[in-house]
């Protein structure tokens, strides 16, 4: 297989963690006799350095002509006094509205070796977790109709709400399809005891379950969800869920990991293409430093063989690969306690020695 990867570097330890993540796709282009062609192109406070403006032109043609890309991150304290719409944070938006994103996908996974570092009751964590959750990400009250207005008690603030079915059936379809890669369990969240948005979304998740007969589906209320999350995480296989409870409860299932270096996306349209990266920031205050830990990122590219080529073996290659080097003992500063810190670098020469 021969497919073309544009790359988003981007600013801070961006260059340096998609430069392993890079180093790991080659490692299982040898492998497993697949040609990745890497495009670099400019975006964020990079992009506005060189050429004025966080998100150039070529930038958005270039990732549409590609087959996937793969972003680091944006951002850092050079920029930070910019007007909202030239700081380089505005390139995320719109890239992703270029690219016609509507699904967010976002593992969370709790590694037995790093459970010392999750958060919950150590009985909880010794279950582990793995789970993904899966957002609506161009619909919902953060694109409804919104404004001030007079009413009752005076001056009041509103948004809207509104889902079309269209949008829940192609959001239930993805997390379908993923949960068929993964365990075959789908919990769809929603507030249908309160909201009419979420009575037609329990409605056609439904129907769309019907399309999946192997997969087990069934709804929880987002208020018993933020409880059970904490409560017994390793319930949850796929989570598919509106535009803002998927914005709350992602963040909540990135935090009871423990370590935000390890944490991949994916953000998917229409086409097989989609956009790649960790969940973190740009970490200026370890950028250039090779202290960042490159898992995230490696993972993200390990989603994009999944997601973006189907190379199931391909990803599950560099997935334990990165089990492996944990259960290892080798752990970059943010997962280590105490001595033995590797860098970057020295990361992702272990994890391609595992590949
Ligand atoms: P951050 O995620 O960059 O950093 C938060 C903390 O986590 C820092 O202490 C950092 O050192 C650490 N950290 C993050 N990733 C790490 C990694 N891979 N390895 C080791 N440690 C890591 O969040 P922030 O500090 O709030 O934001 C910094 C900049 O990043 C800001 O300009 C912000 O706007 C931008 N940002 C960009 C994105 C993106 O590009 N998708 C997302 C969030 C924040």
């Amino acid at each position: 297989m021969e497919m073309n990867i544009a790359l988003l570097r981007g600013d801070g330890i961006g260059p340096e963690i998609v430069d392993s993540a890079v180093e790991v796709l080659k490692k299982i282009g040898e492998k497993y006799n697949h040609t990745f062609n890497f495009t670099p192109y400019l975006i964020g406070g990079s992009a506005i350095d060189a050429c004025g403006e966080p998100l150039p032109k070529e930038t958005v043609d270039g990732c549409l002509a590609s087959d996937s890309v793969l972003l680091g991150a944006v951002g850092g304290p050079k920029w930070d006094n910019l007007p909202g719409d030239k700081r380089p944070e505005k390139a995320l938006l719109g890239i992703r509205a270029a690219m016609e994103l509507y699904t967010n996908l976002r593992p969370a996974r709790l590694y037995p070796a790093l459970a010392e570092d999750c958060p919950l009751r150590p009985d909880i964590a010794a279950n582990g977790f793995d789970l993904l959750i899966v957002r609506e990400l161009t619909g919902g009250i953060y694109f409804g109709d919104r404004g001030y207005r007079q009413g009752k008690y005076g001056e009041e603030a509103y948004d809207t709400e509104c889902y079309s079915r269209v949008e829940i059936e192609r959001i239930a379809r993805a997390a379908f399809e993923a949960a068929m890669k993964r365990n075959k369990n789908v919990i769809s969240i929603d507030k249908a005891n309160v909201l009419e948005t979420s009575r037609l979304w329990r409605k056609t998740v439904h129907e769309i379950a019907e399309e999946y007969p192997e997969v087990k589906c069934t709804d929880m209320l987002v208020d018993n969800a933020a409880m059970q999350l904490v409560k017994n995480p390793s319930q949850f296989d796929v989570v598919v869920t509106s535009n803002m409870f998927g914005d709350i409860l992602s963040d909540e299932a990135s935090q009871i990991t423990g370590s935000i270096g390890m944490l991949a996306s994916a953000s998917l349209g229409n086409t097989t293409r989609g956009l790649y990266e960790p969940i973190h920031g740009s970490a200026p205050d370890i950028a250039g430093q090779n202290k960042a830990n490159p898992i995230a990122t490696i993972l993200s590219a390990a989603m994009m063989l999944r997601y973006a080529f189907s190379l199931e073996e391909e990803a599950l290659c560099i997935e334990k690969a990165v089990d492996k080097v944990l259960e290892d003992g080798i752990r970059t500063p943010d997962i280590a306690h105490g001595e033995g810190a590797v860098g970057t670098k020295e990361m992702t020469a272990e994890i391609l020695k595992r590949i």
